[in-house]
């Protein structure tokens, strides 16, 4: 049987993205609130870093795992942040979170139609990613009163003979929200292995996110560094395995991708292993965009049922202006000029509703806001 490559579904963000720009070709002006993508640049330190490493010669293949100063450096900022125990010899790099998680996946799916159990709505990636590899994404409803996050009781009755994981995201892209503790330690406990994409720990504002090496050993933790330390471009990730099952991830990364880019790895070191004032400064600056929408959003009849408290986005109810999210994401761009993610990206669940990114400047934000409150009020749209 052949690999489930057909099946991978478009990134509608990529196209909104795409007709936005070609607009801007035509002199039209677009606010841009459809990227999930920090708008800071990376902090000087670790830029200056990367290039010492290319000036010292680090341009060679390194260990299939990463180098060993990064692996270690990455267990010791995870016991710090979490109070875990874990070693270097469980940590292996990746070029990103999203080879971590296609590594990860790659070998837990042995069979046509193993299980992986999910939220809906999810990380477009997430289903394609288990599609792509013959797997069945196992899709659990969510909840709009739970922050579209997975509920424990849910994920128990879910679990089959063919379950081999449990993917959790919190804090969640799209919806920013947070899994609360117990809820994680929960999941956590059911028996299954829990992959945990923690890509977005620490952009929180307000209580501690918790990882799910806090509460089992039988966990893939998947995180990297794009979103905190604003670095999508340099391609750095990486995995916590359980140390049983690190030699076969390692074999995956030795016959994929020989190694991770060195350099990088050395920018890494410095990104986990100092005082880096930038992460806080931007970090007040994502919390300052998110307080402003947290007011604004209401006024407009675009609600949210629970406070996002992480990651940079908003998820909101549209679907009383038009129940196509995607015919409405790109009725607003066209008319109002402002770039926003339809829900449908994010599954079935996600109808109805429109991702809002704050990762661009307070003044973006509040002209998008200008303008979306105009097209509401000309489709008779607010409540
Ligand atoms: N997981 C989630 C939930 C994401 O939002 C993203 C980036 N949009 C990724 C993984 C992948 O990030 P990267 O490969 O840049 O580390």
């Amino acid at each position: 049987m052949g690999r489930g490559n057909n099946d991978i579904k478009p990134f509608i963000v990529m196209d909104v993205l795409e007709r936005a720009q070609s607009l801007e070709r035509r002199g039209i002006s677009i606010v841009h609130l459809e990227i999930g993508e920090p708008d800071f640049p990376t902090p000087k330190c670790i830029v200056d870093s990367g290039i010492a490493a290319l000036n010292a010669g680090k341009t060679h293949y390194t260990d299939s795992r990463g180098i060993l100063e990064l692996r270690t450096a990455v267990a010791a900022y995870s016991n710090g942040r979490y109070g875990t125990t874990i070693t270097g010899e469980q940590v292996l790099v990746t070029m990103g979170t999203s080879p971590a998680l296609l590594l990860v996946l790659s070998t837990l799916i042995d069979e046509a139609g193993t299980e992986i159990i999910l939220g809906n709505p999810y990380y477009p990636c997430y289903p394609n990613f288990i599609r792509y590899l013959n797997g069945t994404p196992r899709f659990i409803d969510t909840r709009e009163e739970d922050g579209f996050q997975l509920k424990p009781g849910d994920v128990e009755r879910a679990i089959g003979p063919r379950t081999k994981a449990i993917l959790v995201n919190s804090p969640s892209n799209p919806t920013g929200t947070v899994m609360p503790r117990k809820d994680l330690e929960a999941i956590c406990n059911l028996g299954v292995p829990v992959i945990s994409d923690e890509i977005y720990h620490g952009l929180v504002y307000g209580e501690k996110e918790h990882s799910s090496l806090e509460f089992t050993r039988n966990t893939f933790v998947l995180n990297g560094f794009s979103k905190l330390f604003a670095m999508t471009g340099w391609r750095l990730g990486y995995i916590i395995a359980p140390k049983e099952r690190v030699r076969r991830l390692q074999i995956l990364l030795q016959n994929i991708f020989i190694s991770p880019t060195a350099f990088v790895q050395h920018a890494g070191v410095t990104a986990l292993s100092n005082e880096v004032p930038e992460i806080d400064e931007m970090r007040k600056q994502y919390d300052a965009r998110r307080r402003y929408l947290l007011d604004a959003l209401p006024g407009i009849g675009l609600a949210t049922a629970v406070e996002p408290k992480g990651a940079f986005y908003f998820f909101v109810g549209a679907g009383h202006i038009n129940g196509n999210s995607y015919e409405l994401a790109f009725d607003i761009l066209e008319k109002a000029g402002v770039a926003i993610t339809p829900g449908i990206d994010f599954g079935s669940r996600g109808e109805g509703h429109l991702r809002i990114s704050y990762a661009n400047s307070l003044e973006q934000i509040a002209e998008g806001m200008r303008r979306l409150e105009r097209y509401l009020e000309n489709c008779g749209g607010t409540p």
